[in-house]
């Protein structure tokens, strides 16, 4: 599977956006992460650890859209600027 990714990181810390282009199915995955934004301690890392270990992310909410779906949203961005 060939995959390209960003990440965008909130001012705030606690949050990110990634965006990952799968090549093989030729979609887009938007996800929306959260970390939080207290300094965790290591009990708090190792409750992070384990919820990428069991679930594979700490991705709160994910979309997955088509490659003219991803268009429009780069013209919007585009046009926002
Ligand atoms: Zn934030």
């Amino acid at each position: 599977m060939d995959k390209k990714a960003i990440i965008f990181k909130c001012d705030c810390y606690g949050h990110a956006i990634e965006i990952t282009k799968d090549d093989e199915i030729n979609e887009y995955y938007l996800q929306h992460w959260y970390m939080g934004h207290h300094k965790k301690g290591f009990w708090d890392r190792i409750k992070d650890a384990w919820k990428i270990i069991k679930n594979n992310s700490l991705i709160a909410e994910e979309i997955l859209i088509n490659s003219n779906e991803y268009d429009e949203f780069i013209e919007y961005v585009r046009k926002c600027k």
